[in-house]
């Protein structure tokens, strides 16, 4: 009896609180002394950037750079200034980074030149500034200029290298942040994004309606759909030059600020748990959407190892013993040495890349992991 008044009237924790409870516990061991500054800047205001929307007949790039906001991707740090300014950086060599990898197919392949599209351009407020961005009013066609957005989530879509001509899968596409960016490239021959939630599919149309004109969204162009994409290896397969998984995850930022839509609410935790193996069939999916030597890109905005890394290694292998897929790791490290002075990156992951939050730079977290069919 008394025990059960006590659970009558004990408080109960929120979402948020015990997803910090959570994180303190698995980032505090995985981070270590890195975890308490990140903490920090989880729990505080987070940064956006502005992708800035080509379509759009409004210039707005002069009156944002007015208002003291550079574009982090033309202003990225060039390999020669990089040399000069760091001369003491400690970077792993893709050998080393080959030796610590666990398995012996994920070698990293730094073999290619990164492309960076000409065509996206992502305003930020210098480091350490949090100023708040307005919102974007349509121009005289409807259409708005800019799109706010978390500016390290551009970094997949940059890292997937999309070229002239090429077709491209984004599977978990909404509400459509990426798939903006991917837009903006304008060399995708034909873009399939999808969403297996109906209403944020709609709001993913609403985005691309408010962003792009008409006569780019047509049905040569453009395919939106709303499938489970586990599934999609019963759809298409061997198809794409690039896909994009940008899986649900525990979106940590989210979790640990808004109690509403938790997945950290009690009547989640299965859901939660389910999040790996989701992830992982998912990312085999794509695998198998993608045509021999084409691309993926696995991407989450989780800091958590076992929905990063854990799930690509499984993947590899899973891919290899059940398709006969074999893949390459493609090292990113080209990308997070140019944009070292707009994101913090966490140091030495033997799998990937991650944009860490920070104070002075409040991006992310955002993980990124690149793969090549090699068949
Ligand atoms: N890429 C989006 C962007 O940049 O705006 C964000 C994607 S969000 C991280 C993950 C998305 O995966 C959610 O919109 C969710 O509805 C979708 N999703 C969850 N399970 C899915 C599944 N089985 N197939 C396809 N999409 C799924």
């Amino acid at each position: 009896r008394v025990k059960e008044k006590w659970a009558a009237t004990r408080a109960k924790l929120p979402p948020t609180r015990l997803a910090l409870q959570h994180f303190d516990a698995t980032y505090g061991v995985q981070l270590g002394p890195l975890w308490p500054s990140v903490r920090v800047a989880m729990l505080s205001e987070r940064k956006y950037g502005a992708l800035l929307n080509n379509f759009s007949y409004d210039a707005v790039q002069a009156d944002l750079q007015a208002q003291g906001c550079r574009d982090f991707i033309s202003n990225r740090v060039e390999e020669e200034e990089e040399e000069e300014a760091q001369p003491h950086l400690e970077q792993k060599s893709e050998v080393e980074a080959q030796e610590s990898s666990n398995d012996v197919s994920m070698k990293m392949f730094d073999g290619q030149q990164m492309n960076l599209s000409p065509n996206i351009k992502c305003l930020v407020f210098p480091r350490g500034d949090v100023t708040r961005f307005k919102s974007a009013r349509p121009d005289t066609h409807g259409l708005l200029s800019y799109y706010l957005m978390d500016a390290a989530s551009v970094l997949p879509c940059l890292a997937l290298d999309v070229q002239e001509g090429h077709s491209v899968l984004d599977l978990c596409a909404a509400p459509g942040g990426k798939t903006l960016s991917l837009l903006q490239t304008q060399t995708i021959r034909f873009l399939c994004v999808n969403d297996m939630s109906v209403s944020r599919t709609r709001r993913l149309r609403k985005v691309l309606h408010s962003y792009v004109p008409k006569q780019f969204l047509t049905d040569e162009n453009l395919r939106v759909t709303s499938f489970d994409g586990t599934k999609w290896g019963e759809i298409e397969t061997n198809t794409f030059d690039r896909v994009l998984v940008d899986a649900p995850c525990t979106t940590d930022r989210h979790s640990l600020m808004e109690d509403d839509n938790n997945i950290f609410n009690k009547i989640r935790v299965g859901e939660r748990r389910r999040l790996p193996q989701l992830q992982l069939d998912l990312l085999l999916a794509g695998i198998q959407a993608a045509c021999p030597g084409g691309e993926i890109l696995y991407s989450t905005c989780t800091l958590s190892q076992n929905q990063n890394q854990g799930v690509v290694e499984q993947a590899v292998c899973l891919a290899r013993e059940n398709h006969g897929i074999h893949l390459q790791a493609v090292s990113l490290r080209p990308l997070i040495r140019m944009f070292r002075n707009t994101f913090h990156f966490a140091p030495d992951l033997h799998l990937g890349e991650m944009v860490i939050p920070h104070l002075a730079a409040n991006f992310g977290p955002i993980y990124m992991c690149k793969l090549k069919r090699l068949s």
